[in-house]
């Protein structure tokens, strides 16, 4: 009966190395984070902006650490934006909707997952949103339609473009069709952007998937994405199981969807505010000394310039 106890023993031990795996909550604490060498110092990544120095990997950050990046530490001023009633469907699964919109707002520090802001990118004035991935996956319901259309209404009362971060699952089932109207909603707060001829820049981070792609996402004037992005609508298991057909390895990435011309430019973290600001300078006819400031530059905008005009 040796073998019996010896089993038993072992199946012990995986319990107990599973119990003492890092939680979640361990890991979000640690100073340490892990990628393609193994684990590096947070304080390490956060000097690079979030990106790994070896692989080149854009980890990703919640909004305010993007828009740090994107205008300059605290060089922009966040929007209130309307919240409407929580948890209008009274939905419950294994906890409440409501207590997981009450752990998300004290994790992140923000109402809903999207967050508003107005600064100056190249001298100009912008309106800029970003959703946050930590905040119930980023998905979108009442309060992040609510802030991307008051997003919109702020750039057409102001004249000023819009750029917006997408990342995120899609929409909020705990809200269902609520959710699911902000497709639509959403959608027609980007055409009374279009009416206006204000220009709209979508950056793609990762992960940006579901009913985001599916409406106010893919319809900028111009698609940038962060390197190595996953943009898509439906998994990559799900379509392979549907087709039937091995799919290549990058496959809803964002170099591989450039290639498929769903993807403008992609752009390192590092260089955003500079092409963005010239984009729109070309855009709007504006600060046009900044056009030819690097022959680098005008490479990756003449292809755009051609498309657009
Ligand atoms: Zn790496």
């Amino acid at each position: 009966m040796n073998w019996i106890k010896k089993t038993l023993n072992i199946g012990e031990k995986i319990k107990t190395l599973l119990k003492n795996r890092p939680t979640k909550q361990d890991i979000a604490s640690s100073d340490w984070i892990s990628c393609c060498k193994g684990p590096i110092l947070k304080k390490d990544l956060k000097n690079n902006l979030w990106v790994c120095s070896s692989c080149r990997k854009h980890h990703r950050i919640n909004c305010r650490q993007r828009f740090d990046i994107f205008f300059g530490k605290n060089n922009y001023e966040i929007l209130n934006t309307p919240i409407p009633l929580d948890d209008p469907l009274e939905w419950i699964d294994s906890k409440t909707y409501k207590e997981r919109l009450k752990e998300a707002r004290k994790k992140t520090g923000q109402e809903s997952a999207v967050l508003i802001v107005k600064g100056k990118i190249n001298k100009i004035d912008v309106t800029v949103g970003a959703i946050d991935f930590g905040f119930i996956g980023g998905s979108v319901g009442a309060a992040e339609g609510e802030a991307i259309i008051y997003g919109i209404q702020h750039s057409i009362d102001n004249k000023t473009p819009f750029i917006f971060f997408p990342s995120g699952g899609g929409q909020r089932m705990f809200e269902s069709p609520i959710a699911l109207s902000q497709m639509t909603r959403t959608t027609l707060a980007v055409n009374e952007l279009k009416k206006n001829n204000l220009p709209y820049i979508i950056c793609f981070t990762d992960p940006t998937a579901g009913g985001i792609t599916a409406s106010f996402a893919m319809l900028g004037d111009l698609s940038l994405a962060e390197p190595g992005a996953l943009i898509a609508f439906a998994g990559k298991r799900v379509i392979q199981a549907t087709v039937k057909e091995e799919l290549p390895e990058n496959f809803q990435r964002s170099e591989h969807l450039q290639k498929c011309g769903f993807i403008d430019l992609i752009v390192e973290r590092k260089d955003l505010n500079e092409k963005i600001g010239t984009l729109l300078s070309i855009l709007l006819k504006q600060n046009s000394d900044i056009n030819s400031k690097s022959d680098e530059t005008s490479e990756d905008f003449s292809s755009i310039s051609k498309a657009a005009s």
